[in-house]
């Protein structure tokens, strides 16, 4: 039997509530986004029925698809790799872009936004080679060259975990976001506030909120797979 989606934002809000009052955070500062990748638009109407607001999707037709039904309903996040010829298919539906990599993405966005979107530049803090983002060492010179392009707002920093069982290994890796998000923000950049960490999936979200997480993506315990 498929859970149901309330069910399993009661008990994940609960977990982030229980979290947070041992750790003295305020709940409130912790986003949910519902990642619907694997599930249909009727279990995203599910979600969003069940009083979640932001979803996140990781191709540019899954997310146009239930665009399509949803409309601005829900704020939408695009967490995927983004092919830079795919930008002008989502870019007029999305709020938040979780996978800046690259000057020509970035470049790609800027042309063809009408507004400032927020974006995450997309970290790859573990180094393994199957995962996207920039390396530690070049992202503050990356955030640098962003300057011109008046259509990107860098809000903050995006990483995914490895995926392992060693929860010391993905603690790590969110603490070295954190550290270089610290880093970006005291640079005070206009275009740049750098103040959000988008880190933390099922398997680790509480990790990722001891760490500092302010927005967490969460797909298979949520929604299902
Ligand atoms: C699929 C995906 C998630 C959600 O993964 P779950 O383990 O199902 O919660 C989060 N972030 C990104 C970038 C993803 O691609």
């Amino acid at each position: 039997m498929v859970e149901k989606v309330v069910n399993n934002l009661e008990m994940i809000r609960k977990n982030i509530a229980d979290t947070c009052q041992r750790i003295n955070r305020d709940p409130a500062e912790i986003q949910i986004i519902a990642v619907t990748k694997y599930v249909s638009t009727e279990r995203a109407m599910e979600a969003l029925d069940a009083g979640v607001s932001h979803l996140g999707e990781n191709r540019d037709d899954g997310l146009i698809h239930k665009y399509e039904i949803l409309g601005d309903k829900p704020t939408w996040h695009f967490i995927g790799t983004l092919q830079t010829r795919k930008v002008k298919n989502i870019i007029d539906k999305v709020s938040y872009i979780h996978s800046l990599d690259r000057l020509s993405l970035a470049k790609e966005i800027h042309k063809r936004a009408d507004k400032p979107i927020s974006c995450f530049v997309q970290v790859n803090v573990s180094g393994e080679q199957s995962k996207h983002g920039l390396g530690e060492e070049s992202v503050k010179e990356f955030i640098l060259q962003l300057e011109e392009l008046s259509h990107i707002r860098v809000v903050g920093l995006m990483t995914m975990a490895p995926l392992t069982e060693d929860e010391q290994i993905i603690r790590s890796c969110f603490r070295k976001l954190k550290q270089l998000q610290q880093e970006i923000q005291s640079l005070n950049l206009e275009y740049a506030p750098c103040t959000e960490l988008s880190m933390g999936m099922s398997n680790d979200y509480l990790i990722a909120i001891e760490e500092g997480a302010t927005f967490v993506r969460i797909g298979t315990a949520l929604v299902g797979e």
